[in-house]
């Protein structure tokens, strides 16, 4: 309950603690309340660390009781450790969108898979969670429609609530389900944007964000380190890849795009839905991995209801991809003239994408195009920077492989561009801004940014697991 003491101190001091564990794109946790009371947006894992160190710094949580956890999407940086913070929170009130719910529950479980197979490497802690727990905590996320305020008691709230702590889920574009997140409490407005696309994406609308009467913008900085090239646009980059696609046949070879799952996948789906409409290459076959189905599914099912710039469109009847898995993929040889839309984005040893990548990183008429965000250090962040013939390791268990397939990239981020960024800061105006979701240079690049163009605004790049006031 938030009525009786605890509002006073909401007004009067407002702590926050950066809950991952370095500052970057790993396990995003963020903890927001005074003393009696507290929420904790997002509950991500490490996409990189393995076994505790991939979850977020919890520990700085003891002795805090949190009244609300809410989640802004269902990425697993976002929501990959929620069932282990909910074991620790037992009274805590879970709130998501619908769709952030649906693909939280499949993507939870893929993760208890992966979890289990990687026990004997990490040791006897993992799976962190289970199915049964999953089962378990999904049964108790509640969910709601985007533009609605809420309690943290899950009654909905008057758009002005005088004396209580409430929330709205506004649209972020991003993925499917994606919302930021507007916290409101005795005329204080704080506003967390989670993962936000500002632009249209070829299947996804854009944000529709507040801008005004934000007192503490929490914002975050994926791309703070890549400019935005002259005279881009999404359209280009398309027509760019679509012939790419076509010179790739043309070789004799195929193309592996490692994509993400959840966004990335369906993005490139319906943009070869576009290509093959438009004779753009021709009607080749699509191979997607198990869970990229599961969630191509998802995006089905509320192809109508959720914001979309082709709302009739249903992936899997009009693309009909192929779908491999992990056994599948033995048998699955690289051939000419298919395409391989496989995850993991970041090509993690052992995934789909990390598996056909050795098949074809060799052969000079094949080719692996990169679509969005990869972690530096990451297998993907490693190939992108590689130079030709350069001995190149995607998976240390495996012999290194000497670079000869064609390695082109192309900008279908699903994450504002730092211009589109420091524009929004500028329009919202808040007293303060909080930096989060980035590499430290990307941080950089927009705490001076908004400082030079906002001075009276305090620009907060928050440490760690220190408590800060708001
Ligand atoms: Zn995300
Ligand atoms: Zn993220």
């Amino acid at each position: 309950m938030l009525a009786g003491p605890g509002l006073a101190s909401w007004r009067s001091i407002l702590k926050f603690i950066n809950l991952t564990r370095r500052t970057e794109i790993g396990a995003n946790c963020y903890y927001l309340g005074s003393g009696e009371q507290g929420i904790v947006l997002d509950c991500g894992m490490h996409p990189k660390d393995e076994g505790e160190a991939a979850l977020p710094n919890l520990a700085a949580l003891a002795g805090r009781p949190i009244d609300a956890i809410l989640l802004s999407h269902a990425h697993l940086d976002h929501i990959g450790s929620l069932p282990v913070l909910m074991r620790q929170q037992p009274q805590a009130r879970i709130f998501m969108t619908e769709a952030t719910a649906a693909i939280g529950d499949a993507l939870l479980h893929n993760s208890v898979n992966v979890m289990t197979r990687e026990r004997e490497e990490v040791g006897v802690i993992y799976p962190l969670f289970t199915h049964r727990e999953t089962e378990r905590a999904t049964d108790r996320w509640q969910h709601c429609p985007l533009g609605q305020p809420f309690t943290v008691n899950g009654e909905r709230s008057p758009a002005r609530p005088d004396d209580e702590l409430s929330f709205e889920f506004c649209g972020a574009g991003h993925v499917l389900g994606a919302a930021g997140i507007l916290l409101r409490a005795e005329g204080r407005t704080v506003f967390y944007t989670g993962d936000v696309n500002f632009d249209d994406q070829t299947l996804t609308k854009g944000a529709v964000f507040p801008e005004s009467e934000i007192d503490v913008l929490i914002i975050e900085t994926t791309r703070g380190d890549s400019p935005l090239p002259d005279g881009f646009t999404r359209a280009a980059e398309e027509q760019g890849f679509a012939e790419a696609i076509s010179r790739a046949f043309a070789r004799g070879g195929c193309v592996l795009v490692p994509v993400f799952a959840l966004g990335k996948t369906q993005e490139v789906l319906a943009m070869l839905y576009k290509f093959k409409r438009a004779k753009l290459i021709e009607d080749v076959p699509i191979y997607i991995g198990g869970l990229s189905s599961k969630m191509t599914e998802i995006y089905d099912r509320r192809a109508n209801t959720s914001p979309r710039v082709l709302p009739r469109l249903q992936l899997f009847p009009e693309v009909a991809p192929f779908v491999l898995n992990g056994k599948t993929i033995a048998d699955s040889p690289a051939r000419p003239g298919r395409i391989y839309a496989l995850s993991s984005g970041m090509m993690t040893p052992k995934t789909l994408s990390n598996i056909f990548a050795r098949r074809v990183i060799d052969r000079p008429e094949h080719s692996i195009f990169f679509v969005g965000y990869a972690d530096p250090e990451s297998p993907a962040g490693i190939l992108r920077r590689a130079q030709p013939n350069e001995l190149v390791s995607l998976d240390e268990d495996e012999p290194a492989q000497p670079l000869r397939c064609q390695v082109e990239q192309f900008q279908f981020s699903a994450h504002a561009s730092r211009e589109s960024i420091l524009d929004y800061i500028k329009k919202v105006g808040p007293r303060k801004v909080v930096l989060v979701h980035g590499d430290l240079p990307a941080v950089e690049w927009v705490r001076a940014s908004a400082a030079t163009a906002l001075p009276t605004t305090e620009v907060l790049v928050p440490l760690p697991g220190v408590e800060i006031e708001l």
